[in-house]
């Protein structure tokens, strides 16, 4: 059952005034539960037992970290269908969707689970002693990777499970051995409570201290600012617009102890249609691309809304083809009416720009809440002039830039803020434009190669992160297991006594996993 309340640590709490309800868009009415805000009160008790529970909880096994991981996604399972029926209540979406991403969430987990088992992900290095080394005798240094402390995890609207709750990020940082508090998303406040009791479940099941996770309500920004400025709090994790991830960022830079925030954020992931591809596959990727500008209402960071060509009768053919699928598209409901209030604000600024055309605007009958997909022109000159353009319209839309010649098409790549991803669609020709190649590097996470931008593999080669605005830092992922890098620092012993280090350093290598000594990347003892 939902209750509304709030998950201070173990216990369930609501002692605040403030309260909210979710909203069911494809039925335009207000879900029934009432969420209660957390309190300034609330919020300092889930931080002091999350400060508590770090303690504790940055010394446990990785065998016992990976039993909390797996019966995380076993409890996740036994909700069964109260979890599916209220993700979709909450979020329109269907319950295939619901489906795959409970899947989806559940291999995250059970990745995490398998990588803290083995344990060689600390990169432990070890530089023995030299002695007789002159002038000056070597020290012996040891250096692993460990845990921050306590993170806040702030969920998007458009993942409730995968990228929410207990999505990636909530899994990297309880692998890497820090406790999280999850700022629950306004949108499927209930969808994040029945997640929440799932991983208290397997806290309590496996024995994790109390304060390793605590889930909090709010309708409004206060609650994840203040967790934000809490100088207990050692990370964040952020998923959603670049209006919040970089408000936080600027909240967590001016603490009087800074500290990192990972946030993932809009991208408008541009397409290369380069000159053979438009005039020998103009008809296959417009089909290809009307399925993926609407997948989801185009509710995905990895949307394909930046078309770039050269103008040519293949581009005329691409985009007449593209006009003519994607009005067979049935529209699809869109997650919240705030969502589809901004997409439909931000499809008028965009067509009031200057220069741009309409090419298609779905104009059949829809129900409320329904987003209808569109696709506009412009000529490249326009584009580079006007940056509001090169702006992020989150739902199904798309937009074709006109180039002069590759060279023109060069430039534009060249002044496109930082993806997600960035994508060339090439016949034998790839070779040729190199410089095209080079310019979209700069540029993005992941650099694709005919295919479609939407779907983000989980897998351990995933980027999914990129130069800013795409993230706000991109040296490191969000998807995959490499995203638990966010969450830790390295430490480095020097002359320490052998029984006193951690086992990962440990002459005898007791945890047997893989470390480089001495240069030597082995599974030895020393
Ligand atoms: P959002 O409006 O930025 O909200 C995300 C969370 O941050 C919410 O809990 C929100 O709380 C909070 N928040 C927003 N602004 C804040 C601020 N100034 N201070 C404190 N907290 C703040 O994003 P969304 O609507 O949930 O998600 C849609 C966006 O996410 C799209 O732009 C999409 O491209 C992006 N996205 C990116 C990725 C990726 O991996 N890069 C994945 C999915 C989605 P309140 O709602 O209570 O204000």
């Amino acid at each position: 059952m939902i209750t509304g309340k709030n998950y201070i640590g173990n216990v369930l709490s609501a002692t605040g005034n403030t309260t909210f309800k979710t909203f069911n868009p494809q039925k335009n009415q207000e879900n029934e539960v009432v969420f209660t805000e957390a309190t300034t009160i609330e919020i300092e008790q889930a931080v002091e037992l999350a400060r508590e529970a770090f303690k504790i909880f940055k010394t446990i096994s990785g065998v016992a970290k990976s039993k909390f991981l797996n019966e995380i996604a076993n409890q996740i399972l036994a909700l069964g269908d109260n979890l599916l029926n209220i993700y979709c209540l909450e979020s329109g979406l269907s319950k295939e969707r619901a489906i795959s991403e409970r899947t989806r969430t559940i291999f995250q987990l059970h990745s995490f689970a398998d990588l803290v088992k083995d344990g060689s992900w600390v990169e432990a290095v070890i530089d023995t002693a030299n002695l007789e080394r002159t002038p000056v005798p070597k020290v012996d240094l040891r250096k692993m990777l460990m845990p921050l402390g306590p993170i806040v995890v702030f969920g998007a609207s458009n993942f409730p499970l995968a990228y929410s709750t207990a999505g990636g990020d909530t899994a990297a940082a309880l692998a890497a051995g820090c406790p999280v508090i999850v700022k629950s998303h306004p949108m499927h406040a209930g969808t994040g409570e029945l997640v929440a009791y799932a991983v208290i479940k397997a806290a309590e099941i496996t024995g994790m201290p109390n304060g390793v996770f605590s889930n909090l309500n709010s309708s409004g920004i206060e609650v994840g600012v203040t967790l934000v400025k809490h100088p207990a709090v050692k990370a964040v994790g952020f998923t959603g617009s670049v209006r919040g991830g970089r408000s936080l960022y600027n909240t967590a830079s001016q603490r009087p102890e800074p500290i990192p925030v990972f946030a993932e954020m809009g991208s408008v992931n541009p397409v290369i249609l380069l000159p053979n591809a438009a005039s020998k596959k103009a008809v296959f990727w417009a089909k290809n691309y009307a399925k993926s500008i609407t997948q989801g209402a185009g509710q995905f960071c990895t949307n394909p809304g930046l078309i770039l060509a050269v103008k040519s009768e293949g581009l005329t053919s691409f985009i007449e083809t593209l006009a003519e699928e994607i009005i067979k598209i049935k529209p699809v409901c869109m997650l919240h009416p705030n969502i589809i209030g901004a997409f439909e604000d931000n499809k008028s600024t965009i067509q009031q720009q200057k220069g741009v055309k309409m090419v298609v605007d779905y104009n059949g009958e829809v129900s409320k809440n329904y987003g209808r997909q569109i696709i506009t022109t412009v000529d490249a000159v326009r584009f580079l002039e006007n940056t509001t353009l090169h702006q992020e319209v989150f739902g199904p839309f798309s937009m074709v830039v006109q180039c002069e010649n590759v060279e023109q098409l060069q430039v534009v790549i060249s002044k496109l803020e930082g993806q997600l991803t960035g994508t060339i669609l090439a016949e034998d020709e790839l070779e040729n434009n190199l410089e095209i190649v080079n310019a979209l590097q700069n540029k993005v996470g992941r650099i694709i190669f005919n295919g479609v931008p939407t779907g983000v593999e989980v897998c351990d080669a995933m980027v999914h992160g990129g130069p800013y605005p795409a993230s706000t830092d991109s040296r490191f992922t969000a998807v995959g297991v490499n995203s638990i890098k966010r969450w830790v620092r390295p430490i480095c012993y020097q002359n320490w006594p052998d029984k006193l280090l951690p086992n990962e350093l440990k002459n005898e290598n007791p945890l047997g996993i893989y470390r480089s000594v001495n240069g030597k990347h082995t599974v030895d003892v020393i």
